[in-house]
């Protein structure tokens, strides 16, 4: 079932296409945006295969099945949370994970500063938000995205990187391209009034990459379009 090294390089390359003919059609350089390979529901082999590729950050959306993997890749390869964090499990997170893309709470904002503080560590993270309105989705509500980012900055131990957010499910592909608009347009207006840079704009995955870059995505995060469907255990 474990997709063979041969094929996910295809799919890459297939994938680094995508992403190029993007970044053309929307006359931007495709070195700045970043493809961040997702391995969750898929045995630890795909994220080597991602390390052996050059890349060198994987995203995986629960910590336990992340955890479990960290030890058998190489150290140097960085781990990123693109999934729902509760509290209890922060300590844990700001001790092992590169960064964390779902921070939406203060409160998780404020745990992962302490304990990141404690482990000595500078953490970086994204705030997710519901650019797109979406009662089905986690993220802090675009209007309350200020405050959220006030109490992050805040934190000393945290590197407020950007925001990250993900589309509503849709077959319009203009419901995705709205979304990502949204997430430009609320950056740049934090952006402006707290005169920080917030350079990430995480967003775009699999089916949506397209809009995400002409929207100005700096990382597209996919994982069906590299690796297959993940309906199997691993
Ligand atoms: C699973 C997941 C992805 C990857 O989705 P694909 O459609 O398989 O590319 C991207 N972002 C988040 C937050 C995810 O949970």
């Amino acid at each position: 079932m474990l997709i063979s090294f041969e094929d996910f390089q295809a799919n890459l390359s297939e994938v680094k296409g995508q992403i190029e003919a993007a970044c053309r059609a929307a006359g931007r350089d495709p070195s700045s945006v970043q493809l961040l390979p997702v391995t969750k529901n898929h045995p630890v082999d795909v994220a080597r295969y991602a390390w052996e590729a050059g890349l060198r950050a994987v995203g995986e959306n629960r910590v336990q099945e992340a955890l479990g993997k960290m030890g058998d890749v190489d150290p140097e390869l960085r781990w990123e949370l693109i999934g729902p964090l509760q509290s209890n499990k922060a300590k844990k997170v700001a001790e092992s994970f590169h960064r964390v893309q779902t921070v939406e709470r203060a409160k998780i904002a404020k745990a992962l500063d302490r304990y990141a503080g404690e482990a000595g560590r500078c953490l970086s993270v994204l705030l997710q938000v519901n650019a797109g309105r979406d009662p089905a989705k986690s993220g802090v509500e675009l209007e309350e995205a200020p405050a959220l980012l006030e109490a992050a900055l805040g934190c000393p131990n945290l590197r407020v990187d950007g925001l990250m957010t993900i589309a509503p499910l849709s077959d319009d592909p203009e419901v995705a391209r709205r979304t990502f608009a949204s997430l430009r347009e609320c950056r740049d207006s934090l952006s402006d009034s707290f005169g920080v840079e917030l350079a990430e704009l995480s967003m775009g995955m699999s089916g949506d990459m397209k809009e995400a870059i002409s929207e100005g995505s700096t990382m597209v995060r996919v994982g069906t379009a590299l690796y297959g469907q993940r309906n199997y255990a691993g």
